[in-house]
């Protein structure tokens, strides 16, 4: 299959929105990452994401909407909670899980009874779900495991190939997945996977917001994930990334000790000039160490890194999804000093 890659503009905005009518799978830009879109209700193109991405069947697809009001001919109940909720953060990076109806297929849903719901706010996939009046299925663009992508050139860079187009519309502003939530009643939410809708921003809505222990902690062998993602291994790079929770000094002692022709260390912006090693930096704050984490995690690949130690970012706000995707990147290798 020839990829082609469009620019961003409204003539190749429709050209896409046909394509998903049509049946075929489109690299999309959204705010949080860029998507692999499909229209939901069609089981074939649905499955195309599957294989485009080698992502487990069972391993649910959010569906993305051009408006919250759309949710209900996809859903059998919604508390009130999730329209509060949408009131303040539809649209935007926020997912609720919500029982689904019948119109939404088990492929979809990855055999689940229920389906994540989004209306992501940019406005290239806004006007394609518009235009092709499909609800898109839409997981990130990236092959299953490897790091999400944040740019048009990571999207090619997977999927050349194996899917119809992708539009270019540039870097991605978050840098990390959407927030996704479930409801374990109506007063409170639970956090599945976090992002860029932080827990102090859904307590202004909700009277308690759970953080699943799953986003922290390695999955109990036997135990039932409340989300299938937390089961696999995630945006992987190549070389073996470990956690480093300690000072800086105690990070640099670290890296002294054990450092290696292709080690590499991810630090702080601010760490730099004490750092006699090889090292990228990934921001100085949680939001942009959320913009920039995916892009440095591929960088290190192609610069042929085989060890990296990362230092620990902050776990408040937005840095709890750095933090998240950071230790399945690591497979929950830690070191705490
Ligand atoms: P991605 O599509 O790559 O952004 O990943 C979507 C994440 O949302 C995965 O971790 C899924 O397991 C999770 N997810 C999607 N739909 C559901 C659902 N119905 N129930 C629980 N988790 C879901
Ligand atoms: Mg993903």
């Amino acid at each position: 299959m020839n990829t082609v890659l469009l620019e961003n503009n409204e003539k190749n905005i429709v050209f896409a929105a046909g394509l998903i009518k049509n049946g075929h799978v489109v690299g999309i830009p959204t705010e949080t990452v860029y998507g692999l879109g499909a229209d939901a209700l069609n089981e074939d193109a649905v499955r195309m994401i599957f294989s485009a991405k080698g992502r487990p069947a069972d391993n649910p697809l959010i569906v993305h909407l051009a408006d919250f009001s759309q949710a209900i001919e996809y859903t059998s109940y919604i508390p009130q909670l999730a329209y509060k909720l949408a009131e303040r953060f539809c649209p935007g990076a926020l997912t609720m899980i919500l029982p689904k109806n019948d119109r939404i297929p088990l492929v979809t849903s990855g055999g689940l009874d229920t389906v994540g719901i989004r209306v992501p706010s940019h406005h290239i996939m806004h006007n394609i779900i518009e235009i092709s009046g499909c609800p898109i299925a839409a997981p990130s663009a990236n092959i299953s495991g490897l790091p999400s992508p944040t740019c048009a050139e990571h999207v090619m860079r997977d999927m050349d190939g194996r899917i119809s187009a992708v539009i270019d519309g540039g870097a991605s502003e978050f840098g990390v997945e959407s927030t996704v939530i479930s409801f374990d009643n109506e007063n409170t939410a639970r956090i599945l996977r976090p992002g860029a809708v932080t827990r102090e921003m859904l307590l202004e809505i909700c009277d308690n917001v759970i953080i699943d222990p799953a986003i922290l902690n390695e999955l109990a062998e036997g135990s039932v994930a409340s989300s299938p993602g937390m089961k696999y291994k995630h945006y992987s790079p190549k070389a073996d990334v470990i956690m480093v929770e300690s000072s800086f000094e105690d990070f640099v002692k670290l890296v002294s000790e054990n450092n290696g022709e292709n080690t590499w260390s991810l630090i702080f912006n601010g760490d730099k000039k004490n750092f006699p090693y090889k090292y990228m930096t990934y921001g100085a704050d949680s939001s942009e160490q959320a913009h920039y984490i995916f892009q440095r995690l591929r960088e290190l690949d192609d610069i042929g890194a085989e060890k990296v130690y990362v230092r620990s970012p902050s776990t408040d706000g937005v840095g709890l999804a750095v933090y998240n995707r950071l230790i399945r990147a690591s497979g929950f290798e830690v070191i705490r000093l």
